[in-house]
């Protein structure tokens, strides 16, 4: 069974989005991964399908219902091992470890919030997994639920064209990538470092290994100190 991604939104509009283009676009065509996009509004009961209310207690803004949104779910999701995820601020990183067990899995249930949130008791009765994508706040669970299938979608096996690239990557081996080179030679006055061109693919692998501790050292000390989760 093909990777299966389920959405609950306000816009469904927004996907596929970028995902309907380049290498993901062209597996969702050839049925390598499915995605379908629900609107949340189709589950409400007024004439006006309204699906937010005002915060208990007071304060800026609105609040997602969780009767509304709790039905949306259970209409998607029926015990079918798919995780599902709520994208928010309050959530876990998103990791390339997590990236990892997700595409390893028959897909997901992501929930796409707007406005304040959702109404806490849904997250609770229905075991949502918040997932945040930074320490930031978007307008919306939307970009964030298309940033997190891209981060799954690449990895699915026959995805991406050269199985071998992905490997070496940024997080993969708990280091930030080495950098890249190509023609040509000179550009600027910069030479590409002479080791790479020299044919020793032993020097060559040494030179990157040492090039993505450096940059890990000084960009993110943070990684040195996780433990690796190849
Ligand atoms: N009031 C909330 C922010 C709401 S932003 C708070 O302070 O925590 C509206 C919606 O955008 C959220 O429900 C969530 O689905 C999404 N969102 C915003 N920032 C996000 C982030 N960094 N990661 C994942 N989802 C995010």
């Amino acid at each position: 069974m093909a990777f299966r991604a389920t959405l609950l939104t306000l816009y469904p509009e927004m996907f596929p989005g970028h995902l309907g283009h380049s290498l993901a676009g062209r597996a969702l065509e050839r049925g390598q991964w499915s995605l379908d996009a629900v609107q949340i509004r189709d589950f409400a009961e007024d004439k006006h399908r309204t699906v937010d209310d005002t915060p208990a207690g007071g304060g800026a803004g609105m609040v997602l219902r969780a009767d509304i949104l709790s039905r949306a779910i259970d209409h998607v999701s029926r015990d079918d091992g798919r995780p599902r995820l709520l994208m928010s601020p309050r959530g876990r990183p998103l990791s390339q470890a997590r990236v990892r067990e997700i595409a390893a899995g028959p897909g997901a249930v992501i929930v796409c919030g707007r406005f304040e949130g959702v109404d806490q008791r849904v997250i609770d009765a229905r075991a949502l997994e918040e997932v945040s994508i930074g320490d930031y706040i978007l307008s919306g669970g939307e970009p964030a639920a298309l940033t997190l299938l891209d981060a799954v979608v690449r990895i699915l096996p026959g995805v991406m064209g050269n199985a071998l690239s992905g490997v070496h990557e940024s997080f993969e081996g708990g280091l930030l990538e080495h950098p890249h080179y190509t023609r040509p030679q000179v550009f600027e006055e910069r030479d590409i470092p002479a080791v790479l061109t020299s044919g020793n693919h032993g020097a060559i692998e040494r030179w990157r290994r040492a090039e993505a501790e450096r940059l890990t050292r000084e960009r993110r000390p943070d990684l040195l100190s996780q433990p690796v989760t190849k």
